[in-house]
Parts: structure tokens; sequence; C-alpha cells
């Protein structure tokens, strides 16, 4: 076919038109004339889709443009087999599936068997029948889940709902404290003097502190390495472990790095994409976290920052990594080697856990728990018991 190009006129612009401007790349109208702005917006529709930029509509643009014109809920999608579902509806689904951390592979706009597998993921964990099919039910579930809404995973909102609803107290909680690195990997080393501390062994120490706090507090604990494991293990089989021991918090410890020593302070990281999709408990526990460590430390406040890493994306639970001031900084890490200073960050930490089991509306100022009262509260259980 010869391609549409600018100067033709009739029924096929007007087509090309209608999809450019469902895109949002024109305004709308009902002009039939392939003129300069339908000819920008073909060029742009081009790059956004990574085909050769010529502004014209050949058979590869007009393909292009025939599956974008399908707008997610439209019609319903399965994976068809031989010939699979193509559309720009697949896509915006894969991204969304994506956004909320189902395994889609790539957001390639074709609805396949891995597709349809995590369309199946979702549906059972809003208590759909999982069929892997996307019809109205499931596209009704996808919208509450609204891009806005956040919470990232639905079993994300329900573990927000189960916090709610289990009450303020620590006793019996599982969580999985996660220090960074470990084995071949010493993470940041910095070798000067007594300040010989490797990240990894820094963040060891900070992970047994706090495993001590939190088991006063009638916390199960669990650490994801020893001081000295033989191999590094990868993130992704960190947050399987929290994932297997149904762990209510998870916590990752690290130290930051930067090749200007002036940079210092503490920074926490939660799930989320740039898109602004979020796990708004794991937004929740890093704020808690950050602010808890700011405020007992004095530490600089790096604020608080979404990431889609491994770490935060496969854990079914609220989960934070916090980067607890910079190795490379003479000052945090001054701080950072006296046993006492770390006792602060471990109090600040445990505070901020004690805080993510209270109501929002029950919640207490920052710096304000004592953190030694939770053990007297566990002590006086004990002898109720
Ligand atoms: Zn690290």
């Amino acid at each position: 076919m010869r391609p549409i190009r600018p100067g033709d006129r009739g029924p096929a612009v007007t087509e090309i038109r209608t999809v450019l401007t469902g895109l949002d790349l024109l305004p709308p109208s009902t002009d039939d004339e392939f003129d300069g702005a339908t000819e920008r917006a073909v060029r742009a529709f081009q790059q956004s889709r990574g085909l050769s930029i010529d502004g014209r509509v050949g058979a590869e643009t007009w393909r292009a443009l025939d599956a974008a014109r399908w707008r997610l809920g439209a019609r319903t999608l399965y994976h068809a087999v031989p010939e699979p579902l193509t559309g720009e509806d697949v896509r915006s689904l894969q991204e969304r599936l994506l956004e909320m951390g189902y395994d889609v592979g790539h957001a390639d706009a074709i609805y396949g068997i891995r597709t349809s597998r995590a369309v199946a993921q979702f549906q059972r964990e809003v208590g759909l029948k999982p069929d892997g099919s996307c019809g109205p039910h499931t596209m009704g579930a996808l919208r509450r889940l609204g891009r806005k809404v956040v919470g990232g995973r639905p079993q994300w909102l329900r573990e927000s709902d189960a916090i709610r609803q289990s009450g303020p107290t620590l006793v019996g909680r599982t969580v999985v404290i996660d220090p960074g690195h470990g084995g071949t990997d010493p993470g940041v080393v910095v070798p000067d003097g007594p300040l010989r501390w490797t990240e990894a062994d820094l963040v060891h120490d900070l992970a047994s502190r706090l495993e001590g706090r939190l088991a006063a507090a009638g916390v199960r604990v669990q650490l994801t390495r020893g001081p000295a494991p033989e191999t590094c293990l990868p993130d992704a089989d960190r947050a399987q472990l929290a994932n297997s021991l149904g762990a209510d918090v998870f916590i990752s410890l690290h130290t930051d790095e930067h090749a200007n020593p002036e940079a210092e302070g503490v920074a926490t990281y939660h799930y989320g994409t740039d898109n602004g999709v979020t796990s708004t408990t794991g937004e929740r526990l890093a704020g808690l976290v950050q602010r808890e460590i700011v405020a007992r430390t004095g530490l600089r406040d790096c604020r608080t920052h979404a990431k889609a890493w491994d770490l935060l994306r496969l854990t079914r639970m609220p989960a934070v990594r916090v980067e607890v001031g910079y190795l490379t900084s003479p000052r945090d890490r001054g701080q950072l080697v006296d046993p006492r200073f770390r006792d602060r960050v471990v109090e600040a930490i445990v505070a901020a856990v004690q805080r993510m089991f209270f109501p929002v509306e029950r919640d207490v100022p920052t710096g304000s728990i004592d953190v030694s009262e939770l053990r007297a509260v566990v002590a006086a259980g004990a002898v109720m018991d």
C-alpha cells in the first residue's frame, strides 16, 4: 500500500487522526486533512513505538496505530492461541501489572502466556476466579486499586488492613532484618586507620542490636544472614526468605558511599515506580524509620524515596531499605563506629516499627516512644500469663 502522507485527505486520514487524538497526540477535530499537526503527531507516535520516524503512515505504522486504538477496558483480553491479542490496551494492562509488582516480562503489547499468568495471580490475590483473562470484573478490580489509590500489590493493602485490625502490640510479630552484602561482597570499604569498618560488618552489627531490642519487645526476629556467610545472597532470595517466613515487616540495612566525602546523611527507600505507584504501607514504614532516625541521631535528612528494586518489589510485606549514613563521610563514619550511636539508630528503628502498628489516628510524635518501656510491657504481660 502507498503510505498515507502529508497533504492527503479522506476517511483513512480521519481514522488516523482519531487514533492520534485518542492517544492525546492531536487535538480533537473532524478535519480529514493530513496537515502539519498530524505529521508531527505521527512522528511522535513513531518515536514512542520505536518505528522509523518519517511522518508517514505506511503498513508498519498503520498496524501500530490499529493496535493503539484499543483502550484498556474496551474489550475482554485473554491468551489467544495461536494468534495472540495485541494492542495498546494489552500494553496498558502490562504496565499496570508491572507497576503493581507482577511479572509480565516486558510491556510488549502482546497478551502471551506470561501476561495471562500474571493476570491469574492478580485475580487470585483479589479473590476473583483466576482464569487469566481480563474482562469487566478484573478491570473493575484494577480500577479500584487505581493508579493513584496506590498500595502496590493487593496483599499489601490487605497487610495494611491486618495491621490496623491487629492492634498496637509487637508481641508475636515477625520481623525480618536484612544486613546487606556479606560473604564475598563487603559493600562499602573505607580502609583508614581505626575506622576500618566494612559496610557488611557494620550493618550486621546493627542488625544484631536490632534483633536483641525487637526480641526483648516480644517480636520474632529472623536475620537474612550471619556475620560471615560464605556467599552473598542475592536480593531476590532475601525477599523470598521474608515471604516464606510470613514476615510482618522487612528491614534492610545498608550504608551509603560517595566520591565526595561531604556527602552524608540517612535515606530510606520503599517500593514504588516513577509513575507514582507506591506501596502505601512501605512508604509509611520508610517515612517513620526516616523521621525517627533523623530525630534521634541528628544524621542529615536525605529523605525517603521510591524504588522498584527486587528487594522492595518482591517482598510481600511493608519493606524498607535504610542507608544509615555514608561510610565515606568522615562525620557519619566517626559516629557509626561508636556503639552508643548505633544503639540510638537501633532504638529509632524499633520506635518506627512500633508506630507501624499504631492506628494512624493514634500515632505519636516522632522521638516520643521510650523503647525501654516496650520491654516493661512484655514483662508485665508475662507475669499476667
Ligand atoms: Zn549496601
